[in-house]
């Protein structure tokens, strides 16, 4: 039985004051959420304070990316062990803004992925076609390429401590979110894909969508039945919004 989990992903939004009342509204509404798993994926600078706040809740620490290497001369980035002095738990890899803007490619995202679990964080590897993908009607082969270069890395035992994040980009922050057949038809494919590899493994792992989920569309999109709770950009900056997408997720 997968437990469903609801993951905010922040983006580069909020001040100090703004992330504590964002945090505040989320803690004064989570003795309603019963069995939902719900992370919090805050800019890096403010993960001290969300770790600081977070003490003793319910509500678990995320990082957006993570760098490859361990240390050393890599300017600007973050590494696995930084992020785990903090008590994150998992880490975001492979966002379609990291791969659209920054370039990280398939590959650098399954070596991103490796890291993370090489430092005991749980990867959340996100995946998903442009909307001109999806008008070849090619979105099976780009997922299956993205899930490949992990698999290639690292195996398929890699997804046994790992969440999956369908975001199809077209979805992501434009309003336009994919109807729940189009995303369950998505996750089926994804977890028949593992299921050749591993029963097992495919049977456990949760498999978020994302791509304006809101307080209005998530039941439908999370009642489907591969689709494990969602990713959540937009929404996640408000609490009522983000508690409510939590609640459909329970
Ligand atoms: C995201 O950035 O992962 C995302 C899904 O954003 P939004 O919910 O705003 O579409």
């Amino acid at each position: 039985m997968r437990t469903k989990l609801v993951a905010g992903n922040w983006k580069m939004n909020g001040s100090l004051e703004s992330i504590r009342a964002l945090i505040e509204g989320l803690q004064g509404g989570m003795e309603s959420i019963k069995q939902a798993g719900v992370a919090v994926c805050p800019p890096a600078i403010y993960i001290p304070e969300v770790a600081q706040l977070l003490k003793g809740s319910r509500i678990v620490l995320g990082s957006q990316n993570i760098c490859e290497q361990d240390s050393g001369a890599y300017t600007g980035e973050i590494a696995g062990p930084m992020l785990k002095e903090f008590n994150c738990e998992f880490a975001i890899v492979g966002h379609s803004e990291r791969r659209s803007l920054y370039h990280e490619t398939d590959e650098m995202v399954a070596q991103r992925f490796a890291a993370a679990r090489r430092h005991g964080l749980k990867p959340i590897l996100c995946v998903g076609e442009l909307l001109e993908e999806r008008e070849q009607g090619i979105t099976e082969e780009v997922v299956d390429r993205q899930i490949d270069a992990v698999i290639k890395l690292e195996g398929i035992e890699a997804f046994a401590d790992a969440v999956i994040a369908y975001e199809p980009v077209w979805a992501i922050g434009t309003g336009k979110t994919a109807s729940p057949q189009q995303a369950q038809d998505v996750h089926q494919f994804i977890r028949g894909k593992l299921a050749a590899l591993d029963a097992t493994i495919a049977e456990n792992i949760v498999i978020q969508y994302g791509g304006s989920v809101n307080a209005g569309n998530a039941s439908e999109l999370f009642a489907m039945e591969d689709i494990d709770g969602g990713l959540i950009g937009g929404a996640s900056l408000k609490p009522d919004d983000f508690l409510a997408i939590c609640q459909a997720a329970d």
